[in-house]
């Protein structure tokens, strides 16, 4: 059937993008639908490439995770998707944030968000860095070398200052390891020359890594932070906060946090636990799954006599290009060691593909002038795709847009938010309309 267009609460938030309601299926169908509009009005690129931003997903996930880890107070991490409407959902839902720099720190202030509730994750910072953080009131933050201490001696002296451990980060797809934590053996010798500066810290964070596809490894994470904590008590300190980092998996999630639980009760028993704040700085966890994209076919290079056995030596003989590509949202392919599936979204000005539909092997390029820029190097798609024709792709929250660059002048895909159409639907306007009236008075 024809997707109906959906009426927006323009009124909330003014000076951001409308927030409409429905499923987001509906809203890719309205996008593809709007874009042949634009197209027959002559608009000079009517078939851009958009997300479509499902906020109730968001908000599930956060439902998710208090069931799961009820003990645990989020950090949201911002770098993994600084979306505006993601960042005023979570502030109402009352998440902390980990921010890694100045402008994240602006970005969650100017939403009235308590300094109380950022901390600064990032071992090393400028210090001109610390200097504004001491400035705002942010005084969480993380270090794992001496430098770092002297200069927050120097620049934030009351700062609450965070260790950061080295922990196995192997079973992930983006290990941190090799730049970022502090070895235990290190420890003791860290914390006495913080001790010597004046210096509070307060706890001890790690991060098993993003994208970690083993969750048994906070398990060991945990006996390592404990020996850490061991180590502050030696040094005079007692640590009052546990952070247990990022890393989580939307498929793996649950078990994430049986192997959290069962080692915080296993390592800090409940006795002891008493005055420690456990928090962690999930990312991926909250977003991923609650972006979509969709691409136009703006281009195909195919053999004009099709060779079947040219196409097994060489690969798909059949090329699509779309209008996005890896120096745009799925630079999560080069950055983030992501593999991306395209699904047909709409083919002929249809968005029902028979399964009957005869499919063969394609390549998928993103719309540069570099061969660098691939999306997929062999799918299978309908032979009877054409140029106009629209892809979509899945799971396109994290780490796609916030690194992405206008290489070649392509712009970066704008998002269509939606309050979603099923459970959470409600909740999520009822949250932002607080936010803004509570925060901004709007
Ligand atoms: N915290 C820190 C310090 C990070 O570097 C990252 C990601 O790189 C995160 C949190 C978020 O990790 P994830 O998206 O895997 O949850």
């Amino acid at each position: 059937g024809t997707p109906t267009i959906s009426s927006a609460d323009e009124d909330i938030f003014p000076s951001l993008p409308p927030l409409l309601h429905g499923h987001p299926d509906i809203h890719l169908r309205n996008g593809v639908m709007n874009a042949a509009r634009l197209a027959d009005a002559n608009e000079p690129d009517a078939e851009r490439a958009f997300f479509v931003g499902d906020l109730s997903q968001v908000y599930r996930q956060h439902l998710r995770w208090q069931a799961c880890l009820p003990g645990v107070e989020p950090f949201y991490a911002v770098k993994c998707n600084p979306d505006p409407y993601v960042l005023r959902l979570l502030a109402a839902l009352g998440t902390g944030f980990d921010c890694a720099s100045n402008q994240e720190i602006a970005q969650v202030l100017a939403l009235g968000v308590s300094p109380s509730r950022i901390i600064f994750a990032n071992p090393c910072k400028a210090v001109s860095f610390v200097r504004n953080a001491c400035t705002r009131g942010v005084d969480m933050m993380t270090f794992d070398n001496v430098d770092e201490l002297y200069k927050v001696a120097r620049a934030h002296p009351r700062a609450k200052l965070v260790l950061r451990i080295l922990t196995d980060d192997t079973k992930s797809l983006c290990q941190l390891g090799i730049k970022f934590g502090a070895p235990l053996d290190n420890v003791p010798g860290l914390l006495a020359k913080a001790r010597e500066l004046e210096l509070d810290v307060i706890g001890v964070s790690f991060h098993v890594g993003s994208g970690c596809y083993d969750p048994s490894v906070y398990t060991d994470a945990i006996r390592r932070a404990r020996q850490a904590f061991d180590m502050g008590a030696a040094a005079g300190y007692t640590f009052s906060l546990l952070d247990v980092g990022g890393g989580f998996e939307d498929a793996l999630f649950e078990q994430a946090a049986a192997f959290l639980t069962e080692a915080l009760a296993q390592y800090f028993p409940d006795a002891d636990r008493k005055g420690i704040r456990v928090i962690a700085e999930p990312g991926r966890f909250y977003v991923s799954k609650a972006f979509s994209l969709a691409a136009n076919i703006i281009a195909r290079r195919a053999p004009l006599a099709p060779s079947p056995t040219a196409e097994q030596e060489d690969g798909p003989s059949v090329m699509y290009y779309i209008n996005d590509g890896v120096y745009g949202a799925f630079n999560c392919i080069l950055f983030d060691h992501q593999v991306v599936q395209p699904y047909v979204l709409s083919m002929g000005n249809s968005f029902h593909v028979s399964e009957a539909e005869p499919v063969g092997a394609a390549s998928v390029w993103g719309p540069t002038c570099d061969s660098i820029d691939c999306v997929c190097v062999n799918t299978r798609l309908p032979s009877a795709l054409r140029v106009g024709d629209w892809l979509g792709f899945d799971n396109m929250g994290a780490y796609t847009s916030c690194a992405a660059s206008q290489f070649n002048g392509f712009e970066v895909s704008k998002v269509v938010y939606t309050t979603g159409g099923g459970a959470g639907a409600a909740e999520v306007r009822g949250a932002l309309a607080r936010f803004a009236k509570e925060a901004h008075g709007l």
